[in-house]
């Protein structure tokens, strides 16, 4: 079922536009700029856009910028560059600190209604007193304030009169709600930062859970969907929209965040993978972030495929990482050009063919996808093959070089190994092999059999490229032993190998994909990639058991 039928929100939303609950269908996607977006958020885009387009209605990019401290203007321009890049158009940009001036107003509001308090408890005093599951917490002292002295004071802890931590505003619901949520949850806090878009004006900032459904609301969001672990706090959030008198009456919904596995998705974590330099940056081609991914070679086209493929549900679950991987291949299959690139190259000399001789032969460029027509390309005398396309003591049942054997090279002709020669340490550095003129691919020849096809390269015109290989990062395994996150690292992640493309890739260019015969799908690095060498990242190896 590639149409998502388990998207249960969207049964939601489709009721409520058949009752006329709501008559136009507004979502958001609410980010915090404190670090890229990674394909978990992909899936809240998908989910937020797609609701909003199939019902007509419409999406805004919301940032929420609420902790001045962890946010900044690179993360902002980042997240509008990677959700364009996937495809989606937001109705309306916007920010929380937009709202700040009017989010005061309604904790004034609240305040006049004798729903919220100044305290002077400091966090931990209050962590304390909120008791626990099967505790009722203990009021704080200062919740019996007049609305007079509520008033002054909030109005002093805007003005700067006070330090970080010293006083925090409250909202006076339930010490002893069997919902920890609301036992009074702090609603501001106090911190003199500068802030990236207010700068200086404030120094006291909403928490989440009051920013956000003022947010919502001012917006006329309807159905805000956000993940699991806020489910325990939707009777607070429509306690605010509520209390707050808000016109609009936005509505939570939660589904399970998505996990892969093989994959860290913590912002957390991933920021400490660039500060510490493990990776090359937000975008090194191991991050599961978008500006990774794309980096790696993915298309938007395949990361949207992957979304709606594993659907929307309530229930956690971890989503095997090869189905990702499958989606590239199935969206490159047709579109990638099917070239041939030698990774880790070992040289043949064609002794019967003429020396200075170059001819160009006939290939197409995807078998499957004939429009994608066909190229040239130079054979002559001397060409690469793959190293371990030869063995010098072959088992059994392997088909491809060895001394005597023939093999049939790609788009070329059959050739016979005849003598190998090492150098003083014993290791083969190049082949003699004879070739048959007769066999030449494309004229039909049916004289004898070979079994195996190895692929090529012609050495004078080739082009060096480094070939770069990824593995996980951090497997599930090694993340799970209690070692410290950064000692989890797979020293393997990444593997270069310098090797040689056809000469004509000269032409390619930063993102441009390609299949190469036999090793998988590989993108144009556009950070390493030089006028001098072309550096592949390996995007995916061709097949995996999720394909069979
Ligand atoms: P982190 O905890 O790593 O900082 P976050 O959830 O706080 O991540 P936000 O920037 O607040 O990150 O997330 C923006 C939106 O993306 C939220 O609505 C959140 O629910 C959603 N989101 C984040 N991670 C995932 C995920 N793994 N799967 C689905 N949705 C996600
Ligand atoms: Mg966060
Ligand atoms: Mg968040």
């Amino acid at each position: 079922n590639k149409t998502s039928s388990s998207n249960f929100i969207k049964h939601i939303v489709a009721e409520d536009v058949k009752t006329g609950k709501v008559s136009e269908v507004v979502t958001r996607f609410p980010p915090e700029p404190n670090g890229y977006l990674h394909i978990g958020h992909a899936k809240s885009i998908c989910l937020n856009f797609e609701l909003a387009d199939e019902f007509k209605g419409k999406t805004n990019l919301r940032f929420d910028d609420t902790n001045p401290v962890k946010e900044d203007t690179e993360y902002v321009e980042s997240i509008q560059e990677d959700v364009k890049w996937l495809g989606f158009d937001w109705d309306s940009l916007r920010f929380a600190s937009d709202y700040f001036e009017e989010m005061y107003e309604r904790a004034v509001l609240l305040i006049k209604k004798d729903k919220a308090y100044v305290c002077d408890l400091t966090a931990e005093q209050i962590r304390e007193s909120r008791g626990t599951l099967t505790q009722p917490g203990q009021e704080s002292p200062y919740r019996s304030r007049s609305v007079e002295e509520n008033l002054d004071l909030f109005s002093r802890m805007r003005a700067g009169e006070f330090k970080d931590g010293e006083k925090v505003l409250r909202a006076k619901i339930d010490m002893a709600s069997p919902n920890i949520n609301l036992r009074d949850p702090v609603l501001y806090r106090i911190a003199h930062a500068h802030h990236h878009r207010t700068g200086d004006a404030w120094c006291i900032y909403p928490m989440y859970d009051y920013a956000h459904p003022l947010g919502d609301a001012i917006e006329g969001v309807t159905h805000s969907i956000c993940t699991l672990e806020f489910e325990d706090h939707r009777p607070l959030y429509d306690w605010v929209v509520r209390e707050c008198e808000m016109e609009a009456t936005p509505h939570q919904y939660e589904f399970a965040r998505l996990n892969l596995t093989n994959t860290v998705m913590s912002k957390r974590k991933l920021k400490m993978l660039v500060d510490e330099r493990v990776v090359d940056g937000w975008d090194d081609p191991r991050m599961p972030t978008i500006s990774g991914l794309r980096r790696k070679g993915f298309t938007a086209e395949a990361i949207r495929a992957f979304c709606r493929e594993i659907g929307v549900a309530r229930a956690y679950s971890t989503v095997d990482e090869r189905m990702l991987e499958h989606f590239i291949r199935e969206d490159l299959k047709l579109k990638a050009p099917r070239t041939m690139a030698v990774l880790q190259p070992l040289k043949v000399v064609i002794t019967n063919y003429p020396e200075g001789q170059v001819e160009m032969l006939e290939a197409e460029n995807n078998p499957e996808n004939e429009e994608m027509g066909k190229r040239q390309i130079p054979f002559s005398r001397e060409i690469y093959i793959e190293r371990d396309d030869f063995m010098e003591n072959p088992p059994s049942k392997y088909f491809r070089l060895f001394p005597g054997n023939e093999v049939r090279l790609k788009h070329a002709y059959f050739i016979t190994c005849q003598e190998v020669i090492k150098d003083s340490s014993g290791e083969v550095v190049e082949l003699r092999c004879t070739y048959d003129p007769e066999t030449k691919s494309g004229t039909g020849f049916t004289g004898r059999k070979v079994k195996g096809t190895i692929h090529w390269v012609e050495a004078t015109q080739a082009l060096a490229a480094d070939f770069r290989l990824y593995e996980p990062l951090i497997t599930d395994e090694a993340d799970d032993n209690g070692k410290p996150f950064l000692e989890c690292i797979n020293p393997n992640s990444l593997e270069v190998q310098q090797g040689f493309v056809e000469p004509n890739m000269q032409e390619a260019k930063a993102h441009d994909k390609f299949q190469f015969f036999r090793h998988g799908y590989f993108s144009v690095d556009p950070k390493h990639t030089s006028a001098e060498k072309l550096v592949f990242n390996r995007i995916v190896s061709l097949k995996s058991s999720f394909d069979a």
